[in-house]
């Protein structure tokens, strides 16, 4: 049954295109607001794939609204982890047991599966270019751009959720009121995405179904497969330092270094010194917060609530974890948002900063740990 309540939900990425759908089968109207165009139109990134790891708490979440099987279809299961050493020798990893897998899936693709159904839906309407600059929280009054226009208009809804991402304008209004916690940390380690083409006939140049890890102790280079055959590789490297991307100024240096480090990557990389100079270099900031609600007008979700460093491969696990934890409060608690914000807070900010911490965590065991002989051999038992 159709409710009145006007809900808006800012940023039509991951999380806030899967919630609108929630909302929206919760009888609610929903409008999202996107800053960018709608990708379904405009063309990806520099024409880059970008994949993800989705894992159980996703696929449970994607589940629900009955796209899981679809996804799947264009998904590529990764058993195990595959170590590159120096010599170009390969070790291995299980992720579970027999059968069990982690999924290598498009950012795109699925946020462009997210979009269709979104505007499939007759209570959702998806605004694009259209980015918010400021909310008034004593009033839910939303400042946005039409980008396009360049004109500035308000809004009011009833209640605001923010999937804005991990530089949140609403946690930044949020910020600006009293008792709001907030921190942030950055790692010294920047990422870079890089490729490894397709075979001629369209076959995968490294084993398909496993993710790749070259650990080098203080840095690593990392490998997931497309489904065009390709692999999108991420290169976690310093900022700063003897070895950084600042001292890796000339094409030349650069191929030496890789050859040297990663020799049996570097033949499978035509474009390595294109893309590495080209490329931005990302970085990676853990955002811890609270509260994530303001009564019950505004919530924080995804990233906006809780950004962590991608090493445990769950930023959007956690998301869509939260988009499952909400579509059962709401089921409960049916309209009564401050009860369902709270509850949520509460349920969720001590499971989103233990992933924050073994995130980080875990960066130290992908490039430093996994390589170190005691502990291949400690997996190798583990996995008997
Ligand atoms: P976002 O994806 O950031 O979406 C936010 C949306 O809001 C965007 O569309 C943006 O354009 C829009 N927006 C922003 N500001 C405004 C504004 N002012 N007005 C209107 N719209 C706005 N997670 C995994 O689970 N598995 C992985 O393997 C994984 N790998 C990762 C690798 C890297 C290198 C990085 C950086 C992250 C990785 N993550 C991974 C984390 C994952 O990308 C995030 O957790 C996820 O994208 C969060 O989704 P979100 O919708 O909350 O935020």
């Amino acid at each position: 049954m159709e409710n009145k309540t006007q809900l808006s939900v800012m940023g039509g990425g991951l999380v806030g295109c899967l919630l609108s759908l929630y909302l929206a089968k919760q009888g609610y109207p929903v409008a999202v607001y996107e800053r960018r165009p709608d990708l379904r139109r405009a063309d990806l990134a520099g024409g880059r794939s970008i994949n993800l790891a989705l894992s159980d708490r996703g696929w449970r979440a994607l589940e629900t609204i009955g796209i899981s099987e679809d996804i799947k279809k264009v998904a590529i299961p990764m058993y195990r982890r595959v170590m590159h050493d120096t010599q170009g020798h390969l070790s291995f990893q299980p992720y579970g047991q027999e059968g069990q897998a982690i999924y290598s899936v498009s950012r795109g693709g699925l946020n462009r599966a997210l979009l269709d159904l979104a505007e499939a839906e007759p209570s959702i309407s998806l605004n694009f270019e259209q980015q918010l600059l400021e909310v008034e929280v004593s009033s839910n009054k939303v400042s946005m751009l039409d980008v396009a226009a360049n004109k500035e208009y308000q809004v009011q809804p009833d209640v605001i959720f923010a999937a804005d991402g991990a530089y949140s304008m609403v946690r930044l209004s949020l910020q600006k009121t009293d008792r709001f916690n907030y921190e942030q940390s950055y790692l010294d380690y920047g990422y870079k995405e890089l490729t490894i083409p397709p075979n001629a006939d369209g076959s995968w140049q490294l084993e398909k179904n496993a993710l790749h890890i070259w650990p080098r102790g203080q840095y690593m280079m990392i490998a997931l497969p497309n489904i065009d055959g390709s692999f999108t590789c991420t290169l976690f490297f310093p900022f700063e330092g003897d070895l950084s991307f600042a001292s890796l100024k000339a094409p030349e240096q650069l191929r030496e270094f890789f050859q040297e480090v990663f020799p049996d990557a570097v033949p499978l990389m035509p474009d390595l010194e294109q893309e590495f100079f080209e490329n931005p270099t990302g970085s990676l900031v853990t955002v811890k917060c609270l509260p994530w609600r303001h009564k019950g007008k505004i919530l924080l979700v995804g990233d906006a609530a809780h950004a962590i460093v991608p090493f445990y491969g769950q930023g959007m696990n956690a998301g869509f974890e939260d988009c499952t934890v909400l579509r059962g409060l709401l089921q409960e608690h049916e309209h009564d948002w401050d009860t369902i914000f709270k509850t949520f807070q509460d349920l969720r900010k001590p499971n989103t900063d233990a992933i924050a911490d073994l995130a980080v965590y875990n960066f130290i065991e992908m490039r430093d740990k996994v390589a170190d002989p005691r502990f291949l051999l400690q997996k190798k038992i583990e996995a008997q």
